[in-house]
């Protein structure tokens, strides 16, 4: 097949699904959207179901990576790294949180060269895809949120017991609730609340849902061709002349294609992806590139480097009352849940006539709770059950931002759960296993997250070919500075746990068992730093939060566009100057509105709306008086 479009974009995640949807709303403009991954499994609208569409080949890219300082007691001391591979990307199977960032996160990228991205430059962006669904269960600044946009972002129906109780034992330790997406996110004391998430009705709201399903994806100058792995960017050009003309891919059958761009190629392969893609097409460093015999097009020695992510330790505490069982969880899932080998209804539906009465009724309820959830959009599994979050400064450093984040699990999980997605051991981790994970037993998690890591990772080529892996070195706490701030926060979540409501009492921070004889600590015993960094040098993992491969200074100038190449940009969470100290999928989604839109002003496109700053119409009146102010 070759074929030529105006624009070829690679990846249709968070960023590079909006971008498509965008460019194409020019009627005049064809764009090829070239997607690794499938359409996503029903199971993907389903957010308590999130953790299933992990190491899972159809819709997980399966990375792992090198921890670096860290994950000493990880299954192999890898940490695993899920990216999503799908229409939607990571917006597909993340947890949900819907998380602009700091105010001061923006400015910092705008003040360090990335002009345009200060903070009220890129709002009109996040307002522009938010559909907010007012809520009571939560503080809302109108003036900065949008109910019209088409990602749904709600907060669940019903409200969880623990993550309540969070948000008044966060209140009662001084940090007062409010609205982290909105005026209250920049206070020098932090900001508690329940999550808002991308959701509509219960519903995940991913950038497929929100931006393609539906008539965008019927378009006929929209070409999407999933199953297809972007292995190459083609380039014409000599040597520092370099002009992208198109997208080398291949399909399952192992076969190679070409489709070419009259105006740009867009690669959103995400923070991984992306970097991976402009190594193996010869963009990176010289010596790295031919090392592995990919010939080097453009010496840019920045690419695949400079990685932040965010990783969380997990405090568990037992909260009999407050937390939820996961045989409750299981249930809402429907009966299909409960089947045989794991549950206790038969592997074969036709086998249900001869079940017990008991068994029965098991069955009529979940069926009862998965179809209030189907047609109302209410139940236990209405969210990921990461459900509540904290964000303060520790006054360690980085006073332009929060460099803190400290956010609640309402359930405690299940053995299967702590070993595949976690990585960790549950027979290392706990006491007794059996006992902590019980289908009945009730916990909560306080992971202990700090946003502003010093540390960088990289991303280094192994082979020329595109489909093995990059080797991906997280180098967690390089930086002894990161250390220091994970300890206050464990210290911070400690206090939080100290102020729960007094009607209610929580358990003691269950220590894994050999790390509390190695410190000499029993239960209940305040943990020494020593401990909480050792707890952290075992068991932090990833909060999936990869950015800044290609970041904005280095890779790309601040209009995106891959420097040492002409017609060709970048455009995803891989541009973020530094991470933002928040969840990213927001600040992504964010990232595909403004590069749409910057690529509709240089093109002349008749996008639906401009909102930013360089409009190439008159903006909204709304937009103006937002630009005004
Ligand atoms: C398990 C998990 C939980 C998370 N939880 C949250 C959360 O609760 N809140 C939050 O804000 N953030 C969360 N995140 C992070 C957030 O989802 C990401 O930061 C965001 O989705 C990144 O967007 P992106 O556009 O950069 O990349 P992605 O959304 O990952 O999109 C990249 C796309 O490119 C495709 N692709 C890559 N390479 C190629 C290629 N060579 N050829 C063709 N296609 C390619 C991929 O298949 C994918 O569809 C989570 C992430 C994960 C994985």
């Amino acid at each position: 097949m070759s074929e030529h479009f105006d624009f070829v974009v690679v990846g249709g995640g968070s960023a590079g699904a909006i971008i498509a949807a965008r460019l194409t709303e020019d009627a005049g403009c064809r764009v090829a959207l070239i997607e690794a991954g499938e359409r996503p499994p029903a199971a993907e609208l389903l957010p308590a179901a999130c953790p299933t569409l992990q190491l899972n080949p159809e819709t997980d890219w399966m990375y792992t990576a090198d921890p670096g300082h860290c994950g000493l007691a990880l299954a192999e001391q890898r940490m695993m790294m899920p990216r999503g591979k799908m229409l939607g990307g990571s917006s597909g199977i993340n947890y949900m949180a819907y998380v602009r960032g700091h105010p001061g996160d923006f400015d910092a990228w705008s003040q360090g060269g990335a002009t345009g991205w200060s903070y009220q430059e890129v709002l009109p962006y996040f307002k522009k895809s938010e559909g907010l669904e007012p809520s009571d269960e939560i503080t809302v600044d109108a003036a900065a949120h949008n109910t019209d946009g088409p990602v749904g972002v709600s907060v669940r129906s019903p409200t969880l017991i623990g993550a309540l109780e969070f948000v008044e034992a966060a209140q009662a330790a001084g940090i007062p609730k409010g609205d982290y997406n909105g005026r209250d996110r920049g206070g020098a004391t932090g900001v508690v609340s329940l999550f808002q998430t991308t959701t509509r009705k219960g519903k995940r709201s991913s950038t497929y849902r929100a931006f393609l399903e539906g008539e965008t994806e019927q378009r006929v100058n929209l070409t999407i061709i999933t199953g297809a792995q972007a292995t190459r960017v083609l380039l014409d050009g000599a040597s520092g002349q370099s002009v992208a003309t198109g997208v080398e891919y291949r399909t399952a059958d192992g076969q190679l294609h070409s489709v070419f761009a009259d105006k740009e190629v867009v690669v959103s392969g995400g923070a991984i992806g992306s970097p991976h893609l402009l190594l193996v097409s010869g963009i990176g460093p010289r010596a790295e590139l031919e090392k592995t015999g990919v010939p080097c097009r453009v010496d840019s020695p920045h690419v695949g480097k400079h990685l932040k992510d965010h990783l969380h330790v997990a405090l568990f505490f037992p909260a009999p009352g407050c937390g939820l069982p996961m045989a409750e969880v299981g249930m809402s899932l429907g009966p299909d849940a409960l089947r045989a080998p794991a549950g206790p209804l038969p592997a074969d539906p036709q086998d249900d006539a001869d079940m017990s009465d008991d068994l029965k009724a098991l069955k009529q309820e979940a069926e009862r709770r998965f179809n209030e959830w189907a047609t109302e959009g209410r139940g236990l599994i209405s969210s990921s059950l990461y459900d509540a979050s904290a964000w303060f400064s520790t006054g360690l450093g980085d006073h332009h931002t929060h460099d803190a984040q400290m956010a609640v699990l309402a359930c405690g999980y299940n053995s299967e759960l702590w070993s595949t997605c976690f990585r960790i051991n549950p027979d290392e981790y706990f006491d007794d296993a059996a006992k902590r994970l019980a289908a009945d037993a009730e916990s909560v998690v306080i992971l202990a997250n700090p946003v502003q890591p010093h540390s960088e990772g990289e991303i280094v080529l192994e082979s020329a070919d595109a489909g093995d892996h990059p080797d991906i070195r997280m180098n967690y706490f390089d930086d002894p500075h990161d250390m220091r701030v994970m300890l206050a926060i464990q210290r911070r979540a400690l206090d939080v746990v100290a102020h729960w409501p007094s009607h209610r009492t929580l358990g003691s921070l269950l220590v894994p068992p050999f790390l509390a004889r190695k410190h000499d600590h029993t239960e209940g015993d305040v943990p020494s730093d020593a401990l909480l960094e050792d707890m952290a040098r075992h068991y932090s993992f990833t909060v999936y939060h990869p950015t800044s491969t290609c970041r904005i200074g280095s890779v790309v100038d601040p209009e995106l566009k891959v420097m040492g190449v002409d017609k060709l940009r970048v455009a995803d969470a891989s541009v973020m100057p530094n991470v933002v100290s928040g969840n990213t999928n927001a600040a992504s989604m964010m990232i595909g509105e403004k590069a749409a839109e910057m690529l509709a002003v240089e093109y002349g496109l008749q996008i639906a709306e401009f909102v930013g700053v360089r409009a190439a119409r008159p903006a909204s009146s709304e937009t103006r008086s937002e630009m005004a102010s």
